[in-house]
């Protein structure tokens, strides 16, 4: 199926998914995760309009980095903006920072004073989204829920870090439906934050939403989604 095919088909889902919940479509931004597919693809995906590319290791990123938005790409308007999605080590930073706008996996006291570190030495705020591991899987990335507020109270003093908001990953279900009360806990930990936390003032986005589960994801309050094989594909697929 070609991208634009898939886009069409998954834009019916979020506007259906928007509608179900009386939300405006432009509260939800799409992030296509390319981390399955080739060069070829991602080149086909951006040109086809998906401006936002996420990946989870800098390292099977690089290749699509520097053809998309390497030096030669002058066009400044014409340069995809990368998420890091993906856990990310602390002598992984140097790479990241500077090349991806924002950071979907801050979770520890460390990680944010490198980011701080190397985002002040080129001059950059990066905006940031705080992991929770909402399920308690121990597979699972991401902070305790408790642990959020105390968290961005330690962080406030690293002024090249805006932390913007949450982000989870639910549990595969094979009813989607049964993720919805990972989204709900998300997007109750974010009002409660927001509204009674000294801090947490810009906590405002939450990122969360699969292929699997996007259409709960909407319902329950996503304003970033993190599309791979439904909207790109996998590389399997194209073979
Ligand atoms: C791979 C990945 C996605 C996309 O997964 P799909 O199920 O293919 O949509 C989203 N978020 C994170 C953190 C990922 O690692």
């Amino acid at each position: 199926m070609s991208i634009e095919e898939r886009m069409r088909q998954v834009e019916s889902k979020i506007a259906a998914a928007c509608e179900r919940s009386g939300r405006r479509r432009d509260e939800v931004h799409v992030i296509a995760v390319t981390k399955y597919v080739s060069l070829e693809r991602t080149k086909e995906a951006f040109g086809s309009g998906l401006i936002h590319l996420g990946e989870n290791r800098f390292q099977d990123a690089q290749e699509k980095w520097f053809a998309l938005s390497g030096d030669e790409q002058a066009d400044e308007a014409g340069k995809p903006v990368w998420h890091f999605i993906g856990s990310l080590q602390s002598n992984k930073v140097k790479d990241v920072i500077g090349r991806f706008t924002y950071i979907h996996s801050l979770d520890r006291l460390s990680l944010a004073e490198a980011i701080h570190k190397r985002a002040a030495q080129l001059g950059l705020v990066v905006p940031c989204f705080i992991q929770v591991n909402v399920s308690g899987e121990e597979s699972k990335h991401g902070m305790n829920p408790e642990d959020v507020a105390p968290f961005l109270e330690q962080i406030s003093g690293l002024n090249s870090i805006k932390p913007i908001g949450l982000m989870t990953m639910a549990p595969y279900e094979a009813e989607p439906e049964d993720t919805r009360v990972v989204f709900r806990a998300l997007r109750e930990l974010r009002d409660q934050i927001r509204s009674g936390s000294p801090y947490g003032g810009q906590i405002e986005h939450l990122s969360m939403g699969m292929s699997n589960d996007f259409e709960v994801a909407i319902e329950e309050g996503a304003t970033w989604i993190r599309l791979g094989t439904i909207l790109v594909g996998k590389e399997e697929d194209e073979q």
